[in-house]
């Protein structure tokens, strides 16, 4: 009989246990009325973005990237260019062939940006990217031509022309001094002075985004809008001139680098932010800034689901109760290894496999509640990133008075690429909350190298015009 007692009492606590995980879980959960609110909040972000009025305390930015046009497919030429603010720093050689047979080829290498280099002195920074060049162009044998380079600097930039963009802010994990307000052109340019050992003509700077889009559109004309889910997360579309009222000018059409990852910034999303939000954005290198980057990119869903798993320990539910150095150690789930949990072919005890690569010592059970708890985080992550696709494309069927738009999202980026339901889910809420669209996702080869290349070969084209 007592042996009876004691397996009730085991079934009990056990039962609240889970109700107990289920508990913090939900909150993660959101209804379609919440994600619909979400969709409204950002349509009312963007509008405040795009009016003079309210730009200056607006935080989803708006920003003009005097890109007017997508490819038309005259392109061409042999361009340098530079993918800068994603998981790795790469160096590009793009040869754009235009006519009868188009053709792209595309070299590159990655390199390292250590720790020390992404948050110690500007000067640091780019004497380091331009360190990489030179290499490159010596691998490339091509150190005597001086080549045009387009520059995708993924992050938030105001723009003054193709060329110039003043860094608002940094974002993600670098920290670098004495850039912030300063223009990352004449940044790189006085680096590649510095050298003194080649010549470049810095044409463009690009946003990654805006590089994505840009490589999609060359194959697909209805493609009209950009998205990252990598690192980071942000979207740019193209916008009627005159709803831009930062820029002269009504005609035609600009791509808008939205800068979406800060919505929320103001405080309207805190009513779906849950104390591990709150304690992600509280450690990082920038605190209450991106705060929606901070739900829904691929440098902080490990970091969420790492402080609910410390809290679940904390809590006894997991790990026996003990907070292992391994997971107070920030940073440990990167975007593969959440990929990999979650991935439905993987046995619980490749899950455990993975949790003891780590250095997470689990039992099956543990294993079980790792899994729901990246899922639960990964599915809002997707969730809230398609509400605020949704109302992009809401948006561009309202400025064209449409009842139903057909457009092409042009995507890149780790998480929608390697996670195994966040593009999935994505997709679906979008389809959900913005039923008069017909929104196609169109996965980009290399946006930010090709895209940076087709911009910098507009801008030539454009320079020459002007100048004859
Ligand atoms: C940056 C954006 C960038 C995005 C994706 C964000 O942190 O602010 O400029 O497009 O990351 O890389
Ligand atoms: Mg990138």
């Amino acid at each position: 009989a007592k042996g009876a007692a004691m397996v009730t009492a085991v079934a009990y606590r056990l039962a609240d246990q889970s109700r107990q995980i289920a508990e913090t879980l939900t909150e993660f959960r959101l209804t379609t009325e919440q994600l619909l609110e979400v969709k409204k909040r950002m349509r009312i972000e963007i509008e405040n973005g795009l009016s003079k009025s309210t730009h200056d305390c607006a935080t989803v930015k708006m920003l003009p990237t005097f890109v007017q046009s997508t490819p038309d497919g005259t392109e061409h030429g042999d361009f340098l260019a530079l993918d800068l603010g994603g998981t790795n720093f790469r160096v590009l050689l793009v040869k754009i062939r235009s006519g009868k047979r188009r053709t792209v080829e595309m070299h590159n290498k990655i390199y390292a940006i250590p720790l020390e280099v992404m948050q110690g002195t500007g000067e640091e920074l780019f004497d380091h990217i331009v360190q990489c060049i030179s290499d490159f162009l010596d691998y490339m044998g091509m150190k005597n031509t001086r080549l045009p380079l387009g520059f995708t600097f993924s992050f938030p930039c105001q723009q003054t022309s193709l060329d110039a963009g003043i860094l608002l802010t940094w974002t993600k994990g670098f920290k670098a001094t004495d850039c912030e307000g300063e223009d990352v052109v004449g940044l790189l340019r006085e680096a590649i002075k510095r050298r003194e050992e080649f010549d470049l003509d810095v044409v463009a700077v690009v946003n990654d985004t805006v590089g994505t889009m840009m490589t999609c559109a060359y194959e697909e004309p209805t493609c009209e809008i950009g998205l990252i889910a990598g690192t980071g997360s942000n979207a740019c579309y193209m916008e009627e001139m005159r709803n831009i009222e930062m820029i002269e000018g009504d005609d035609g059409r600009m791509c808008v680098n939205m800068e979406w990852g800060a919505f929320g910034d103001n405080g309207c999303l805190d009513d779906i932010r849950t104390e591990y939000d709150r304690a992600v954005d509280d450690l990082s290198l920038n605190p209450g800034k991106q705060r929606y980057e901070k739900m829904c990119s691929g440098m902080y869903l490990g970091e969420i689901v790492r402080n609910i798993l410390i809290d679940m320990t904390r809590r006894g539910f997991l790990f026996r109760g003990q907070i292992s150095e391994t997971l107070k150690t920030r940073g440990i789930f990167e975007t593969k290894f959440l990929s990999q949990i979650e991935s439905d072919r993987l046995a619980l005890l490749q899950v455990r496999a993975i949790l003891q690569h780590l250095g997470l010592d689990s039992t099956c059970d543990d294993s079980i509640i790792v899994k729901e708890v990246c899922g639960a985080v990964s599915h809002r992550a997707a969730q809230i990133c398609g509400a605020g696709m949704a109302a992009v494309a809401d948006k561009i069927r309202e400025n064209r008075g449409l009842d139903h738009l057909n457009i092409t999202v042009g995507v890149d980026g780790t998480l929608y690429k390697l996670h195994p339901h966040f593009s999935g889910v994505m997709h679906q809420t979008v389809k959900e909350l913005a039923p008069k669209c017909n929104v196609n996702f169109l996965l980009s080869e290399d946006g930010s190298g090709k895209g940076a290349a087709l911009i910098t070969a507009v801008g030539c084209r454009l320079r020459q015009e002007r100048n004859n």
